[in-house]
């Protein structure tokens, strides 16, 4: 019993210093919300209040958005297609965007990927049958940053809806050649060779979900999903990202 009391004590003086050391962190070391560059975090949270009311969010998981327009491709046709926010230059989500891409803010993709999974649990769009495919990285870029910032949005979305992530489907075979000054139809043929789908025996690919940190011209993601129907027809898919760029 007395050492059940002493262990008890431990645990109790431990968790306290931990806290102290926790707030004493966040006065001399303030953490700056990277959503508006001002506002001091507190509490572990990843994104201030303010930042938080202000996301400029769509309306994709309520009503039938369509990502159709941006492909060249109409055959591939898609049960859902989503995005959370809407991304503009010098805009919240451009920030966010920088901050999980390249500072390595890894919490915050996984946050954001919770969002998201939030979305889907309201929305009457969503079928639970399904598993979550992240748009690859190429491996030297996941060498530099260590992660694959679509890879931690769809494990934020597993955790909240519970359904697989599989990240063996899709393979990037080669470093696309700079796009910048590539028409839209040549980005799509630049980007043709790069992706390729495998699948195996134990894969359950009835409902792929193909995940994405932003949409812009829609030519990656057009890409992915053409490589997941040349290898599987029969695959149902759909495209869910975190942002999608606004034209103009
Ligand atoms: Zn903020």
């Amino acid at each position: 019993m007395m050492l059940e009391i002493i262990s008890f004590m431990l645990q109790l003086g431990r968790m306290i210093n931990l806290k102290i050391l926790r707030i004493l962190c966040e006065q001399i070391f303030p953490q700056i919300c990277p959503g508006c560059d001002s506002n001091v975090l507190i509490n572990n949270a990843l994104l201030c209040q303010r930042c938080l009311l202000k996301l400029p969010r769509t309306d994709h998981f309520r009503s039938r958005a369509d990502h159709a327009d941006l492909f060249t491709n109409p055959g591939l046709v898609l049960s859902m297609s989503c995005s959370l926010l809407y991304f503009r230059k010098g805009g919240i989500t451009q920030s966010i965007l920088h901050e999980i891409k390249y500072k390595k803010n890894q919490k915050l993709a996984l946050f954001m990927g919770r969002l998201i999974g939030k979305e889907l649990k309201e929305s009457p769009l969503f079928i639970e049958d399904a598993v979550l495919v992240p748009v690859p990285i190429h491996p030297k870029k996941l060498k530099i940053r260590g992660y694959n910032q679509s890879e931690l949005i769809a494990e934020g979305i597993s955790v909240e809806l519970g359904i697989p992530v599989n990240k063996r489907i899709l393979f990037r075979r080669m470093h696309s050649q700079s796009q910048t000054k590539m028409g839209r139809s040549e980005r799509f043929e630049n980007l043709t060779e790069v992706f390729t789908a495998t699948f195996t025996e134990t894969d359950d690919c009835s409902h792929l979900i193909l995940i994405d940190d932003v949409i812009t011209t829609g030519a990656t993601c057009e890409s992915c999903l053409a490589a997941i129907k040349k290898t599987n027809t029969d695959c149902k898919l759909s495209l869910i990202t975190l942002a999608i760029a606004l034209s103009g």
